[in-house]
Order: C-alpha cells, then sequence, then structure tokens
C-alpha cells in the first residue's frame, strides 16, 4: 500500500492544513458509542490528523492509512455494519430494467 506521508492532497497534490485531530482514544469512544460495545483492547487503531486542501477544499485523514486488519476483522463482524438494505440498490435495479 501507498502510505500519504507527505501531508499533500490526494486528489490535487496541494499542501493541506490541519483542521482537527483524531486519537485513537477518541475512535475508540465513538465505536463504543456507535455498536454500544466496547472494541476489545487488541485491535489496533492509531491516531489520524484530518486535513484540509488549501486548493479544492477536500478533508482527508492524515496519515492516509486503511484501518487495521484487527479493526476489520471486528468490526465486520458487528451487526448494522453491513446494511440490509440501501436506498441506491433500488435504483440501480430500476436504473438496468
Ligand atoms: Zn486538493
Amino acid at each position: 500500500m501507498i502510505k500519504n506521508v507527505s501531508n499533500q492532497c490526494p486528489v490535487c497534490s496541494h499542501k493541506g492544513i490541519h483542521i482537527r485531530s483524531l486519537s485513537q482514544k477518541n475512535i475508540i469512544t465513538e465505536l463504543e458509542d456507535y455498536f454500544a460495545e466496547k472494541p476489545p483492547e487488541k485491535i489496533e487503531i492509531i491516531d489520524y490528523k484530518i486535513k484540509q486542501c488549501k486548493n479544492c477544499s477536500l478533508e482527508y485523514a492524515f496519515p492516509l492509512e486503511a484501518g487495521s486488519e484487527s479493526f476489520y476483522q471486528w468490526v465486520t463482524t458487528r451487526p448494522g455494519y453491513y446494511p440490509e438494505s440501501r436506498w441506491e440498490w433500488l435504483a440501480v435495479i430500476r436504473g438496468n430494467k
């Protein structure tokens, strides 16, 4: 995987500015609130910063790094992670007829 460690916008490559921090502790608290269950301590979550591109206004995580394997092993087994229905599925089905 290519990591964005240069603080450049992934869309236009201009410099981003720091707009807020997204700490590991904050992410765990948000997950616990959302799933009504404390995530296991063994899952690996890193601290992120949220940056905004000065050119195109895109907001992106920094480092631009996917969640860990242990995180996805846990979160994909939570009820509600995968929706049973989404509005766009019906739109696609109608569009293909
Ligand atoms: Zn940009």
